[in-house]
């Protein structure tokens, strides 16, 4: 039932690629002369005077292991934001199609759609913020080219039910993007271990949040092979720079790092968690599967945002976000940060 080529643009089907130097020629060469760089080195204090690999095999070769998946199986982006952005691009002719996003959820997807001037339509999240049968049913029946559907999401930070995903993977004619940005705070196995299985499914994960390289710029996205090279076919020929790749190398070398930092965010969690119920201007503490917790404060969070503010402590104000009323959204920080904000909210008159 489902068919990817008949979902891709028809623009983006019949048009040939940028073939850059880097494609035509790869390997080591005593002179290289073919893509107009600077051979006599850079300024600045690092080499950087070649074009980076256009897709990335290194950084590949180590993410698919860690991952379980293939290393064509993956794409990876200036930021998951960038691949976002080329899934809308990929399927959906502006002034005509649409994506369907399940409110209230991550900003980028409605603000991919605008740039693209791409229709939203909207299925809303019930009141625990989960998927009801009627929305599942909405989203099977939705003619829209993508649904995005971010687990753990942003900003309530819950898990979608699994049995409610795996419905619209089977139902639903067009990609299914499971964003995945908190995978690593969730007590849920990634949707990844079920790639095989499904032609329309891509994964979104990103590097920075858990791994703490949100400068950095890097993002991933898992899928079939033929959705990659898509997406390979449409990005810009060097989208994740050689500074990029190589410092993800590292990253990736340092799993130690990663699951301390992962460890200390889940614990940071937990304690606040436990503590917040018991401060009088806590309504509701909703369960997180990811680095931040939402949070409902009584009678009026926006009067508890301007007064963190002014206490030098930011935390985002979710207040007008459908389903959202009298919410802040609170990152975990460090354990010092956690116990900042604690006090403060206990202070709070
Ligand atoms: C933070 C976040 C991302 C990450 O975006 P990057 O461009 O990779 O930094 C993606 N999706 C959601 C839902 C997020 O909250």
């Amino acid at each position: 039932m489902f068919n990817l080529d008949s979902l891709v643009r028809p623009n983006i089907r019949a048009m040939k690629p940028y073939s850059s130097a880097r494609d035509e020629f790869q390997g080591e060469a005593h002179v290289m002369l073919d893509a107009n760089e600077n051979s006599l080195g850079s300024a600045g204090p690092e080499r950087f005077n070649r074009y980076p690999d256009p897709v990335q095999r290194a950084v590949k070769a180590e993410l698919a292991p860690l991952k379980g998946v293939r290393p064509e199986q993956i794409f990876l982006g200036n930021g998951s934001d960038e691949a976002i952005d080329l899934l809308v691009r990929l399927t959906c002719t502006p002034g005509q199609d649409s994506i369907l996003i399940l409110p209230p959820t991550y900003g980028m997807y409605e603000v991919a759609a605008n740039l693209n001037d791409v229709r939203i339509e909207r299925l809303p999240l019930t009141e625990d913020f989960q998927l009801s049968s009627e929305t599942v049913a909405g989203v099977v029946a939705s003619e829209a080219k993508l649904v995005f559907l971010c687990s753990p999401n942003n900003p309530t930070g819950n898990l979608l039910h699994a049995e409610a995903i795996e419905q619209i993977l089977r139902g639903f004619r067009g990609l299914v993007v499971v964003d995945e940005a908190y995978a690593d705070f969730a007590a849920a196995p990634s949707w990844t271990t079920r790639l095989e299985e499904f032609p329309n499914l891509v994964i979104l994960q990103t590097f920075s949040k858990a791994w703490g390289l949100a400068g950095l710029r890097l993002g991933m996205a898992f899928a079939s092979p033929e959705i990659v090279g898509y997406l390979n076919k449409i990005k810009p020929p060097y989208n994740v720079s050689e500074a990029t790749q190589q410092h993800a190398l590292q990253a990736l070398r340092d799993a130690a790092r990663f699951e301390g930092m992962r460890q200390q965010l889940l614990r940071g969690r937990d304690w606040l968690a436990e503590r917040l119920p018991a401060v009088p201007i806590v309504e509701t503490v909703f369960p997180s599967d990811a680095n931040f917790l939402l949070v409902r404060f009584r009678p009026d969070a926006t009067a508890v945002y301007d007064f963190l503010v002014s206490r030098g402590i930011i935390v985002r104000n979710r207040t007008t976000q459908p389903g959202c009323a009298g919410t802040l959204r609170l990152t975990v920080g460090s354990p010092q940060e956690n116990e900042q904000l604690l006090e403060a909210l206990q202070q709070f008159e």
